[in-house]
C-alpha cells in the first residue's frame, strides 16, 4: 500500500474507533467479580451494575472469575480489550496483593484505569453455630486451648477475609490453620455446616445469615455499632481494641480504555451511587456509599496508592507470601 493510502486507512480506523467510543455502549457491559457468586463482592457488583444500567443505556451483566484471592479476576480484566465492555469491581485486596504475591501478574497502579470508589463495608467475626462460645473472650480462650484443631476460613490469600483473619490472629497471638475458599459464599456454607470454626467477612453477606441465626457473630470490626446489626458489639466493646477493618470497593477498566468510554462509566457509576434504592440496599447490608468527591478516578487512584503503602509493611511483618 502507498504511504498516503496507509495514512488514510489509519485515519479511518481512528475515526471509527472514536465514533464507536462516542456511541458506547452498543452491547451489554460485563463486570468481572474476582470471587464466587453469592458473596459480598458479587452483591456489591450486581447491585451497582444494575443501578448503572439506566445511565449507561445498556445492560450490565456479572461474571465471576474466582480464585487466588481475587488476583485471577484482576488479571483477566487487565488483559481484556480496552473497550469498556469488560470492567472490574474489586475490594481492598487490590492493595494487599502486591505484598502477598511474589509474582503478581499485574501492577494495580499501572495496568488498570480507575473509575471510582464505591462503598465501605465493615467485617463481622463469625463462628460456626455449634461452637460453644458466646463472646470474643470465650473464643480467644477456646482458640488458645485448641490451637492444633481450630480452623479459620477465608476467600483465598489476598481476600478481605484473609486480611481480617491475619489481623485477628495477630491481635490474639494465636496461629490457626487457615482454610481457603474461592469466595465467601462457599466459605460461609461450610461455616454454617460446621466444617470450619471461624470466618471474618463483610456484613454485605453476613448480615442476613446473622439475622437468620445461621452463624454466631461475636464482633464488628468498626468503631461504631451498625444500625443493621445493633446487637453485635464493636471489636473494642468485645475486648479487642484496634481490631478494626473496613473494606472499600472500587471499579476499574483495562488500561487504555478511550476517554469518552471512561467518562461514560464514571458518570454512570456516579448516577448509580445517587440512586436512593441502591443506597437503601447498601445501608440494609451495613455498607456506606462513599462521598461524591470519592466517586472519581482520581480518588480511587489516590486511595489505592495510600492503601498499598499502608498494608505492605503490615503484611511483610506478618511474613505471609503466596508464590
Ligand atoms: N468477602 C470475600 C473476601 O474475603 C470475597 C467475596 O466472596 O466477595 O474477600
Amino acid at each position: 500500500m502507498k504511504p498516503l493510502a496507509l495514512l488514510a486507512g489509519v485515519a479511518v480506523a481512528i475515526a471509527a474507533a472514536g465514533a464507536s467510543a462516542q456511541q458506547y455502549p452498543t452491547k451489554p457491559v460485563t463486570i468481572v467479580v474476582p470471587f464466587a457468586a453469592g458473596g459480598p463482592t458479587d452483591t456489591v457488583a450486581r447491585s451497582v451494575g444494575q443501578a448503572m444500567e439506566k445511565a449507561l443505556g445498556n445492560n450490565v451483566v456479572v461474571e465471576n472469575k474466582a480464585g487466588a484471592g481475587g488476583t485471577i479476576g484482576v488479571s483477566d480484566v487487565a488483559k481484556a480489550p480496552a473497550d469498556g465492555y469488560r470492567i472490574l469491581v474489586h475490594h481492598i485486596g487490590m492493595a494487599t496483593a502486591p505484598a502477598l504475591y511474589r509474582k503478581l501478574p499485574f501492577d494495580p497502579l499501572k495496568d488498570l484505569e480507575f473509575i471510582g470508589l464505591i462503598n465501605d463495608v465493615p467485617m463481622t467475626l463469625l463462628v460456626r453455630p455449634t461452637l460453644n462460645v458466646g463472646s470474643v473472650k470465650e473464643l480467644v480462650a477456646y482458640a488458645k486451648a485448641n490451637k492444633d484443631k481450630v480452623t479459620l476460613a477465608n476467600a483465598g490469600l489476598g481476600a478481605a477475609s484473609h486480611l481480617c483473619g491475619l489481623l485477628f490472629q495477630q491481635a490474639i497471638e494465636v496461629d490457626m490453620t487457615t482454610v481457603p475458599y474461592k469466595g465467601t459464599a462457599p466459605a460461609i456454607t461450610d461455616l454454617i455446616g460446621g466444617q470450619v470454626d471461624i470466618l471474618c467477612d463483610q456484613t454485605t453477606n453476613t448480615t442476613e445469615q446473622i439475622k437468620g441465626g445461621k452463624v454466631k457473630a461475636l464482633a464488628l470490626t468498626a468503631p461504631k455499632r451498625l444500625d443493621a446489626l445493633k446487637d453485635i458489639p464493636t471489636s473494642a466493646e468485645a475486648g479487642l481494641p484496634g481490631f478494626e477493618l473496613s473494606i472499600w470497593h472500587g471499579m476499574y477498566a483495562p488500561k487504555g480504555t478511550p476517554r469518552p468510554v471512561l467518562d461514560k462509566l464514571v458518570a454512570s457509576l456516579q448516577a448509580a451511587l445517587r440512586d436512593p434504592a441502591l443506597n437503601k440496599r447498601f445501608a440494609d447490608l451495613g455498607a456506606v456509599t462513599v462521598a461524591p468527591n470519592l466517586q472519581t478516578p482520581e480518588a480511587l487512584g489516590r486511595h489505592l496508592k495510600a492503601e498499598i503503602d499502608k498494608w505492605t509493611p503490615i503484611i511483610r511483618k506478618a511474613g505471609v507470601y503466596a508464590d
